[in-house]
């Protein structure tokens, strides 16, 4: 859900955007959003006119190329979408391929010492199953193994912490539809300086997704090229309406709204998995109904929560918490559970 506050750039005309009043506020949001992430501010941004996989393209071919080995962590979806990234780019990795339910250990990391990577490319909350990695542990793996760290925060942004620089972070993706809670079609990618320099002795196969001409434009708070420009300007009001708020408080209330929904289902008998959960959305496990379960829930109530492809569609459903939401979307959704599933 929308916030009503940051809709206006869906709503008005657009202004031209070649103007020093939008130089001045890209030149705005990339300083909040650097300081959010804590990301300092050597640090370089990129802003593409791109969904949160195009971002992810970016960062792989602008930042490794055949030349590197890349250690990936595909434990669902987007941790595979990694994977594929890198097929397509010849790019070669190991996955570390975890099981549906199989958490990423310490252990599971170890297998893998030694093996001279260059870098390591993790989604922080595999979307697809809500599982929560480890910062720390894949911190102090890729510090000891000297590798660059790649992560795809696209959902788990706003929703668990993240700091660039104290989890020595190269290089962060987020996009806009997700706990940005803005309109599809911007992603973005923040740099550490040393990624950055990386970069430029890395020949990228790709024009529009080149992120060098694209740093050196936002030097200026300008993009080489149209940018989604309503989502640009509903970014920025989001980040302020984020800085004004407190990025901790702001993760304690998505947070405090996970609890709250995870605790009264289980209460109503719904059942959740074990591994480590990102507050941005809650795994409810079915056996067998959950594609069924997510058709009532939309047709019958009115309420839309994401159902699962592939293996999981009957298995899985997903809430989500981040977002313009409170305790009584929860309260209804979760009368509306107990009558589908009573
Ligand atoms: C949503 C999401 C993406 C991006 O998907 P797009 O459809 O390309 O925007 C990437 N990674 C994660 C972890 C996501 O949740």
């Amino acid at each position: 859900m929308m916030f009503p506050e940051v809709m206006e750039g869906s709503r008005t005309q657009l202004p031209y955007f070649r103007t020093d009043e939008f130089s001045e506020m890209m030149l705005d949001s990339e300083r909040v959003l650097k300081n959010l992430l804590n990301a300092g501010d050597e640090s370089k941004v990129a802003f593409l006119t791109a969904s949160g996989t195009g971002g992810m393209e970016a960062a792989v071919i602008n930042f490794f190329d055949r030349f590197d080995r890349l250690l990936i962590v595909s434990g669902g979806g987007f941790g595979h979408r990694f994977c594929e990234i890198c097929d397509v780019h010849n790019i070669p990795y190991d996955a570390i391929e975890l099981k549906f339910g199989e958490v990423l250990t310490e252990e599971l990391l170890n297998e893998y010492k030694g093996f001279k990577h260059t870098g390591m490319l993790v989604n922080l909350d595999e979307t697809s199953t809500g599982q929560l990695y480890d910062i720390k542990l894949i911190s102090d793996f890729c510090k000891s193994e000297g590798m660059y760290l790649v992560v795809d925060a696209i959902s788990s942004f706003l929703a668990d912490p993240l700091d660039m620089k104290s989890d020595g972070v190269d290089a962060v993706i987020l996009s806009s539809q997700k706990a940005l809670s803005l309109a599809p079609g911007l992603s973005i990618v923040v740099m550490s300086d040393r990624i950055y320099e990386r970069s430029k002795s890395v020949h990228s196969p790709s024009y529009y997704l080149d992120l060098s001409r694209h740093v050196s434009d936002q030097k200026r708070g300008q993009t080489p090229f149209t940018p989604a420009v309503g989502v640009l300007l509903d970014l920025n009001r989001m980040l302020h309406l984020i800085d004004d708020i407190g990025l901790r408080e702001k993760i304690m209330g998505t947070a405090e709204l996970a609890n709250y929904f995870r605790s009264n289902a289980r209460t109503i008998g719904l059942k959740i998995p074990e591994y480590p959960l990102s507050n941005a959305v809650t795994p409810l496990l079915f056996d067998g109904n959950a594609y069924d379960v997510f058709v009532i829930l939309r047709e019958k109530y009115g309420i839309t929560v994401t159902p699962s492809g592939g293996d999981l569609r009957g298995k899985l459903l997903r809430v989500g918490h981040i977002g313009n939401l409170t305790k009584k979307d929860y309260d209804r959704l979760l009368s509306a559970l107990k009558e589908v599933i009573g």
